[in-house]
This record gives C-alpha cells, structure tokens and sequence, in this order.
C-alpha cells in the first residue's frame, strides 16, 4: 500500500478499513509487526529529534492519527485519505480478535484500568479472549521490565495494547520487539486503555468532524498546553518546507 513522505516520516496513506487488511496481513506474518500511530506532536518531535525519526521510522505500520498530520499532507499537496485514530483502530482489533480468536494483551494505564478495559470489552465483543493485564507504571529496564516481557510471553498473546503514552509507548516496542515471542502485532496506542476502561472520553463527533478533537483534549487537560504547543510548530515548519524548497527536492 502507498506510503506518503511527510516532513522526513513515512506514513501508510490508508483509510481505516484498509488499515485493518494491513493489520490482518501481520497477523498471519511470522514475525512481530510494530504499529504506531503519531500525531503532530510526535511527528514535531521526530522533525526536532533524530532519534524520534530513527524511531518512526523503524515502524511497520504509521498510521496519521490527528488533524495536524492531515493538514501538513494537504499543505504539502500529498493528502493522506483520512486520519486513522489509534483508540479506534484499537477498537477494530478488539473486534477482529473476538471474531478470529486472536488472543490479546493489554499494558499500560494506571493500576486497574486495563482490567477494567478487559472486564468491559470482554462484554462488548463476548468471543474477545484478553489473556493477560498489566498497569503500565513499571521500569521500562532491568528486572521489573524483564518480569513484565515474560508476563506477555507467557500469555501466549497475539495481539498487544501498549499504551504507556508517546513517545515511552514507541520506545518500548522498539526496544522490546525482538523478545516478544507469540506477539504478532504490537501498537502504540496512548490512551485507549482509558477510553475502554470507560474513564476517558473520546470527543464529542462534533469536534472530531470539525478536525478539534485536539482542542476538546486541550479544555479537558488543559496541562497539555506546553506539549501541544509542538502542533502549530509543525505546521508552520511544513508551510516554511513547502515554500523553501521545490517539492521534489523535499527531505524524506
Ligand atoms: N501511562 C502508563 N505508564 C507510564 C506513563 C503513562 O501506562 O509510565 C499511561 C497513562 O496512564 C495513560 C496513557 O499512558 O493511560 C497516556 O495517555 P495519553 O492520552 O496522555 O497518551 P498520549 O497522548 O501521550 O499518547
């Protein structure tokens, strides 16, 4: 499927349903597929930062998960088809695992919530089989990192949730891909765990429609302010690369 160029990262230009034969194609892989979904934060950071893009890079899948990024392919005259948010990509998972028997895996959040994500999807999707939990506020190394891989490993899980936030999330899978022996597929998916445990809320339609889901986050955890501050900088910097260079000597 086509890849898109966008500001030195390489984005899968797919809509959700094909975003899922992707995901459908690793499953039946024989080895670990990374997906990741940046926003423009992320996609800022890994402008700022060589190791971010290393890290992007690195991805199997990169799936456009914000407005930002959608707006930057427009501004630079390549349109991605459409965002594909993780929290929702996440949720077609859950529903192809229920159907084809996949069993799941989900890290991260705070104690509890991924129980309670498994409680509540369980009796969402009744086929869906989670095999095994664990709260992500453990040490990303060492032993307690080594104890946590061999939970996973031990589960015999096929699909993993890891949602410890960006860019830890991402970091982690890069890390720990080469020692996750039954994963199959293995996402970066911040805070979904708390939006199917019930204790986020996804904006209102509305918002997501109008391309504000990120102002709707911003009045709801209005800490984010300083990290949300690298969206604008991304799209001025894709406005100054669209009109400091001729598109096809663009950095990619
Ligand atoms: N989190 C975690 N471990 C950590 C830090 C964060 O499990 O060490 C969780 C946190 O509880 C929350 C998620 O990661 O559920 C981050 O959610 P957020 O919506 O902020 O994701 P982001 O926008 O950073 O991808």
């Amino acid at each position: 499927m086509q890849k898109i160029t966008l500001r030195g990262i390489n984005f899968d230009n797919v809509n959700m349903e094909e975003a899922v034969t992707l995901a459908e194609h690793a499953l039946n892989g024989t080895r670990l597929t990374s997906v990741f979904t940046p926003n423009a934060e992320i996609a800022q950071l890994a402008v700022e930062s060589p190791e971010m893009r290393g890290l992007l890079r690195r991805a199997d899948i990169l799936l456009p998960d914000g407005a930002g990024i959608l707006l930057a392919s427009e501004i630079l005259k390549t349109p991605l088809k459409e965002k594909v948010a993780g929290v929702d990509f996440g949720e077609q998972m859950l529903s192809l695992a229920a159907q084809k028997g996949y069993p799941v895996f989900f890290l991260g959040g705070k104690h509890g919530i991924a129980e309670l994500a498994a409680q509540k999807k369980k009796e969402q999707y009744p086929g869906l089989s989670v095999v095994g939990t664990q709260d992500g506020y453990f040490k990303k190394e060492g032993i307690e990192n080594d104890a946590v891989l061999k939970k996973i490993n031990e589960s015999g899980a096929v699909i993993l949730f890891v949602c410890l936030g960006a860019p830890t999330q991402e970091k982690w899978i890069d890390r720990n891909k080469d020692r996750l022996h039954s994963v199959k597929l293995a996402m970066g998916l911040g805070g979904a765990l708390d939006v199917y445990a019930g204790i986020a809320r996804r904006a209102p339609k509305i918002f997501i429609r109008a391309r504000l889901e990120w102002f709707y986050r911003l009045l709801k955890e209005p800490r984010r302010i300083g990290r949300m501050m690298k969206l604008p900088k991304y799209i001025l910097g894709t406005y100054r690369e669209k009109f400091s260079f001729p598109k096809k000597t663009r950095r990619n």
